[in-house]
């Protein structure tokens, strides 16, 4: 059968991308893995390789065409095959969001009376709080989860990952005592791995147990099994019980992508799930792939005292966020002592029990004690069953309601793919648990603060400068270092800047772009302001707390209106 070449989503804030050029004409020979196109992501120019071999039967985008991602651009197979409807790739319509179309199946089968008002099928961000959202409506409701309640996020994401940040900070801050004046009288250290791993699991547990607490509080039913949903719509567990509800909330949210890299099995390769339980710290480690875990993993390992790589596909770090930022953040982990190799791509692991050798692009081995893979995660589709629902590329599709093809069937957080962050599954599970207990409510995703846990920290908002550049044509850019700002002198933190971005007819803030101290923070201020549609002229005008870093983010609304008090004169 032809392969398919897709527009692929290259960064977490992708939505679409431009054909900028084909290498290859109909009927020409391809290789696997060869560049067959060119296409611009929001800020990156990047090849799109081939994952078959064969020749290219056809071309079903123009250059210059603007796509969402995961659309199918061409097919490759063997001469004269017949590609399935060979029809041009529809343009990216300006505000087209993807909406699931309805099958003609009913609503879930008419419930007996002892049915649950809803059944949430997992138990992360997306479920517990869909859960908990529809008991409050006055539902009766059960919740069905695997593992443990919390899901990625609580046991293998967002929390555990944050407990080994705090660490590289504690590090990092008492490597730079001493320029302070505080003379620690040794400045080795030593860390106690079985502690360090043991501190994590207690605030995993903390945080889990308050969650279940939380359900049982509500009166919603708990059962830890796997559980699928059947045809008839049922929930059937994995004890073989069969759970039924007049409407089911599926929130089986994301797991690891199995990428198929020769080797990748090897022992000695990590997955952002089994670092987390590492009981040693390794001398050496490639971390492939530069997005948010890879650089968070970096980041954590470097300040542990592992010699680490980055090996990234793109041409920068972190391919979604401000360029300017990517660029910062890469001189910084130089600075750091961190091997950053972009535009790199891996072809295959091997080695001996105690080592392992990356070859990337061009046959250059790289040998490390361990090598991390983090390219991606895909949703985890264990609860389909035999359901037919509308899918695109391994995501469910919903609508803004958060219901899939199916009526009385919502499936909110990563499983669709929308937006992969925890705070998107907090809002998307509540909106969906609204919308099955009979409200009419819609998720707006526009405005998602996003950051990423490093020294400093990264947040960042709405468009980028480039983004922002195509919507309006001319924006309005300010920016302000941390190196003047007084907050961050006094502690220290002169790495990073605020950018801000500015449309130029009634003066919104469209982007905000943060590289320094609390930006994980301080996006949150931005990402209020934005949805409250809040002009930079009144931002600026603000009177914000002084000393505090978020003066710098008032500093770069004013410099955007050529009005900053605290930055030189420009020519
Ligand atoms: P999940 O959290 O994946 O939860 C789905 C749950 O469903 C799981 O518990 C699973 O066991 C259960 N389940 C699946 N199928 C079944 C089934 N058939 N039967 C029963 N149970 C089932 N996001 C942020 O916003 N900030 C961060 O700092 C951050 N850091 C991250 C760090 C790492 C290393 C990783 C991997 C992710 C991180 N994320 C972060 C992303 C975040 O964890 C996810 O976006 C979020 O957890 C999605 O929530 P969810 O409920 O959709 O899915």
């Amino acid at each position: 059968m032809a392969a398919e070449i897709i527009m692929p989503k290259a960064g977490m804030a992708m939505e679409e991308g431009t054909v900028v050029q084909w290498y290859k004409e109909i009927g020409d020979p391809i290789e696997q893995g060869e560049a067959v196109l060119e296409i611009l992501t929001d800020k990156v120019n990047m090849d799109v390789e081939a994952e078959a071999s064969g020749v290219l039967l056809a071309k079903l985008a123009e250059e210059g065409t603007v796509l969402p991602v995961f659309t199918v651009i061409g097919y490759i197979g063997a001469e004269g095959e017949e590609v399935p409807a060979a029809q041009a790739a529809a343009p990216a319509a300006p505000a087209a969001k993807e909406a699931p179309k309805k099958t003609d199946e009913a609503a879930p089968a008419p419930a007996s009376d002892d049915a649950f008002d809803v059944i949430v099928l997992g138990g992360g961000p997306a479920g517990y709080v869909a859960a908990i959202k529809a008991a409050q409506l006055g539902g009766k409701v059960a919740i069905v989860e695997k593992i443990r309640v919390g899901g990625t996020c609580l046991n293998r994401g967002c929390i555990p990952t944050k407990t080994y940040v705090k660490n590289a900070e504690i590090l990092e801050h008492v490597a730079h005592a001493k320029n302070r004046g505080i003379m620690f009288a040794d400045s080795a250290f030593d860390l106690d791995m079985d502690k360090i791993v043991g501190y994590k699991d207690d605030v995993v547990m903390t945080l889990t147990s308050g969650v279940a607490g939380l359900l049982t509080s509500y009166g919603v039913k708990q059962y830890n099994e796997l559980g699928v949903i059947t045809k008839d719509k049922k929930v059937r567990l994995a004890s073989g019980e069969e759970l039924e509800g007049k409407k089911i909330i599926w929130a089986g949210g994301s797991q690891v992508a199995q990428i198929p890299i020769p080797g990748i099995d090897h022992e000695r390769v990590l997955t952002s799930d089994t670092i987390l339980d590492l009981k040693e710290v390794p001398e050496s480690m490639i971390v492939i792939g530069g997005g948010v875990i890879g650089c968070e993993m970096a980041e954590i390992f470097n300040a542990y005292g592992t010699k680490v790589t980055i090996v990234e596909l793109a041409d920068e770090l972190l391919p979604m966020m401000e360029v300017e930022i990517s660029q910062a953040l890469r001189a910084q982990f130089e600075k750091k002592g961190v091997t950053v190799m972009t535009g790199r791509k891996v072809e295959k692991f091997e080695g001996e029990s105690d080592k392992v050798t990356v070859t990337i692009d061009g046959g250059q081995a790289l040998v490390g004690e361990r090598a991390l893979v983090s390219i991606g995660r895909v949703p985890d589709l264990s609860g389909l069953g035999e359901l037919e629902l509308e899918m695109n590329r391994g995501r469910v599709v919903v609508d803004d309601k958060m219901e899939t093809s199916i009526e009385g069937i919502y499936a909110p957080g990563d499983i669709n793919g929308r937006h992969m962050l925890a705070h998107a599954a907090f809002k998307m599970g509540e909106v969906a648990a609204a919308n099955a207990m009979g409200h009419d409510e819609t998720v707006d995703l526009s405005i998602v603060p996003s950051a990423v846990y490093l020294l400093p920290e990264i947040g960042a908002v709405g468009l980028t400068e480039a983004e922002a550049k195509k919507k309006y044509g001319e924006v309005l850019v300010g920016k302000f270092p941390f190196a003047g700002n007084g907050r961050a002198l006094a502690s220290g933190e002169l790495v990073g800047m605020i950018k801000v971005i500015v449309e130029p007819k009634y003066f919104e803030l469209v982007g905000a772009h943060i590289y320094g101290p609390c930006a994980a923070e301080m996006i949150n201020e931005a990402a209020a302001l934005m949805a409250a549609e809040v002009p930079a002229d009144i931002i600026a005008d603000t009177i914000h707390g002084h000393p505090t870093y978020s003066e710098a983010f008032m500093e770069a609304c004013a410099d955007a209106l050529k009005r900053c008090i605290h930055l030189p004169k420009k020519a």
